[in-house]
């Protein structure tokens, strides 16, 4: 449920309705807005008759949220979230944000090659894993606490900001030491407890969508983080399990603008993972900032050929340039930038 106050209502008439939803049994969350405050009412309230706040002092409207998510809804807000990760680096503002980088830091030539690749390309921001979720235990499972103090050491070199991958609760703490922007991985978008602990961090989080989840699934593990009180998630399309060999996902970019009406969270596109193939990569991100995203993943590394995982699918710095070029050609046709990387202006980049 969600209560919208008149714009002409005092402050004691807001602080009513909390009380009137206390008394119910519920927690009352004030949403102060441009011209006038809503209220939400958090908790299982399907079956809460709140008709009579309807009638209380400065109440203009009661609205019951459908949805079985609630704070990521655009019932609940209907203002686009903007998520900022570092000065000038913001997603769902209408700039286009591009992630790019190896899946892996694997030493510090690599990351600090591919960081200064990816920066002089035009990216405004450096995604590389320290820890790696891998399907098969034997494979690389990546540096870990030394992969978190190289991409400290890329922050500190170009000044990109970085977005990482926590795995666990314990981990996500230590990550968050590092990164601008927490990723959550596709394997864990259902791993509650480490969803809360990044909710509790409350720096900003990737939440990548799991490979067998609708969209209402990856809402509901965003309205997770939203509940413990950090609202600077950013949602990513990474593709579905598919039974077609030709690619190793279903990039599903339908999820793009499906999300963006049901809710005001950004989301962003990973045509890396999505389909799988170098090839693929460039179509498939061009036609996701076509469809609308606030941003794209894209992994790039200096040797794809050597990666020690998603070599197959990362693109060569070459490659990624080209892709920029396009992708601000497309931006601008819709009528969107790419944003700049951070300490350069839009015409430098561009
Ligand atoms: C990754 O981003 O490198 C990764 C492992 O992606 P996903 O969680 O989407 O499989
Ligand atoms: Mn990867």
């Amino acid at each position: 449920m969600l209560v919208v106050m008149r714009t002409d209502a005092t402050a004691a008439n807001v602080d009513a309705v909390c009380d009137a939803i206390r008394a119910l049994g519920f927690t009352p969350v004030p949403m102060p807005g441009e011209q006038r405050t809503a209220v939400g009412l958090i908790g299982n309230d399907g079956q809460v008759d709140g008709s009579h706040i309807g009638g209380m002092a400065g109440v203009a409207q009661v609205i019951n949220v459908t949805k079985p998510y609630k704070q990521v809804s655009r019932e609940w807000k209907p203002d686009n979230t903007i998520v900022t990760i570092a000065p000038g680096v913001s997603f769902g503002g209408g700039e286009l944000v591009v992630m790019a980088g190896p899946c892996s830091v694997e030493s510090e030539v690599q990351i600090l090659t591919a960081a200064r690749a990816v920066r002089a390309a035009g990216a405004s921001a450096l995604r590389g894993g320290a820890y790696k979720p891998r399907s098969s235990p034997y494979a690389f499972q990546g540096l870990g606490t030394k992969g978190l103090q190289l991409l400290a050491l890329a922050r500190r070199e170009t000044g990109l900001p970085i977005v990482t991958e926590a795995m666990d609760d314990a981990g996500a703490h230590e990550v968050a030491e590092v990164a601008d922007m927490i990723q959550i991985g596709a394997r864990n978008m259902q791993n509650y407890s480490l969803l809360r602990t990044v909710g509790k961090i409350g720096k900003p989080v990737l939440l990548k969508r799991g490979m067998s989840a609708t969209i209402t699934d990856l809402l509901l593990s965003a309205e997770y983080i939203l509940a413990e009180g950090n609202p600077h998630v950013v949602l990513c399309e990474r593709g579905l399990r598919g039974f077609d060999t030709a690619t190793h996902n279903i990039f599903d970019l339908t999820a793009i603008p499906v999300v963006q009406r049901a809710s005001h969270l950004p989301i962003v596109a990973d045509p890396s993972h999505g389909t799988g193939v170098r090839a693929l990569v460039p179509p498939m991100a061009r036609a996701a900032v076509a469809a609308g995203a606030d941003g794209i993943l894209v992994e790039v590394h200096p040797t794809p050929e050597r990666a020690r995982s998603d070599g197959a699918q990362s693109l060569y710095p070459e490659q990624f340039t080209d892709l920029m070029r396009e992708l601000r050609t497309i931006a601008d046709a819709i009528g969107r930038t790419v944003a700049p990387a951070p300490g350069t202006t839009a015409a430098v980049a561009g």
